[in-house]
């Protein structure tokens, strides 16, 4: 083997870093990864117990996918014929950049934008122009216009993580519509916001969206995303670029099952909310943070120069949340999950505790 060459490859590699996780606190009220304790445990013995009765393992999971697609297209009311699954929307967004983006594409975003997408750009070298947020965290449409002459691809995680800002929908359509390239609509975070844009897929050529099971459903450990675009871009994607087996048995049946009860999801969404309102306004009442408005599962917050003392002091009592610090002119940012009631009130009495 050329060493030399591995060598190289493996030095420029770690000086790339990765995707950074949280770190892993033993029984933490865990409010650091946008999951969702809301939705009950019941739920996830119920679909993990179906899954066991309809899976066998011994095999692949040939044509699963397509029944697990057939059951997407029910919950959102678009052909299968236009949607695609992937290991996580981790996978779906790694495929799409790694096929489709290269030195030479220049990626329009924002700033802050989803960091595992940011982080994949810098492994495969592709240029990012990010715009930045206003200090009220939000976005401006015109300035993205103004870029998107100069990208090839434009990836705007709507609602945007961290900052919870999601664009009004009238601006988003302006937006994909005069973009010229490829536009991935991340909606991760999409069932807590406004709107969604999947059914713009069926008159937009150049739209992909992009949504998952593990904030709403609550199931970020099955590993389940999925994608709505034209069907050439999906038949290409599904035949082609992904793996032959990309989602196991029992994600797949999992995730039947999940779908067949998405009233407890919509359920879970709408107490996430009711609770996100609390949040904001408790978090709203200290003189020294400057919370931002949220359509997502989180709320960000500038704690100032305090950031690092809240954040050790929620660690120490087991709570753990996001420390971000500078975002723009913004120097300690944190980002909250919102939880069950009960863990978002751990949170906020350990902050009153702290502050007063
Ligand atoms: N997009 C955004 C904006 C996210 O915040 C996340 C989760 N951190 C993902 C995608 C990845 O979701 P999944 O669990 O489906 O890979």
């Amino acid at each position: 083997m050329k060493k030399n060459w591995f060598d190289e490859k493996i030095k420029k590699f770690s000086l790339i870093g990765g995707y950074k996780k949280p770190e892993l606190l033993k029984d933490a009220v865990k409010l650091d990864s946008n999951e969702n304790y809301v939705i009950s445990k019941q739920f996830q013995n119920d679909i993990l117990l179906s899954a066991k009765k309809s899976s066998d393992v011994r095999e692949y999971p040939l044509g699963g996918a397509e029944r697990l697609i057939d059951m997407i297209s029910k919950f959102i009311k678009v052909s299968s014929s236009m949607i695609g699954v992937g290991n996580g929307s981790d996978q779906i967004l790694d495929l799409i950049l790694s096929n489709f983006a290269s030195k030479e594409t220049k990626v329009l975003t924002s700033n802050p934008t989803f960091g595992f997408f940011e982080e994949r750009c810098k492994l495969y070298s592709i240029p990012l122009i990010a715009i930045p947020f206003s200090n009220s965290m939000k976005l401006d449409v015109k300035d993205f216009m103004k870029q998107s002459k100069d990208a090839s691809i434009l990836y705007l995680d709507s609602p945007n993580n961290p900052t919870g800002f999601q664009f009004s929908k009238n601006d988003l359509t302006k937006l994909v519509k005069s973009f010229e390239g490829l536009v991935i609509i991340d909606e991760a975070y999409g069932e807590f916001g406004d709107y969604s844009l999947a059914n713009m897929v069926k008159t937009q050529e150049n739209l992909i969206v992009v949504q998952t099971l593990s904030k709403s459903f609550g199931l970020a450990g099955l590993r389940l995303g999925y994608f709505i675009a034209n069907k050439k871009f999906t038949d290409t994607f599904m035949t082609v670029l992904q793996y032959p087996y990309p989602l196991s048995t029992i994600t797949i049946e999992s995730g039947i099952s999940a779908l067949e009860k998405s009233d407890l999801m919509k359920d879970a969404v709408n107490n996430i909310k009711t609770e996100r309102k609390r949040v904001i306004e408790t978090l709203q009442k200290y003189d020294s943070f400057e919370v931002f408005d949220s359509k997502a599962n989180f709320v960000l917050f500038d704690a100032h120069g305090s950031y690092k003392r809240v954040f050790a002091a929620l660690a120490e009592q087991g709570i753990s949340i996001r420390k971000l610090g500078k975002i723009g002119s913004h120097e300690g940012c944190l980002r909250v999950t919102i939880g069950t009631k009960e863990m978002n009130s751990k949170f906020l009495l350990a902050i009153r505790d702290l502050l007063g």
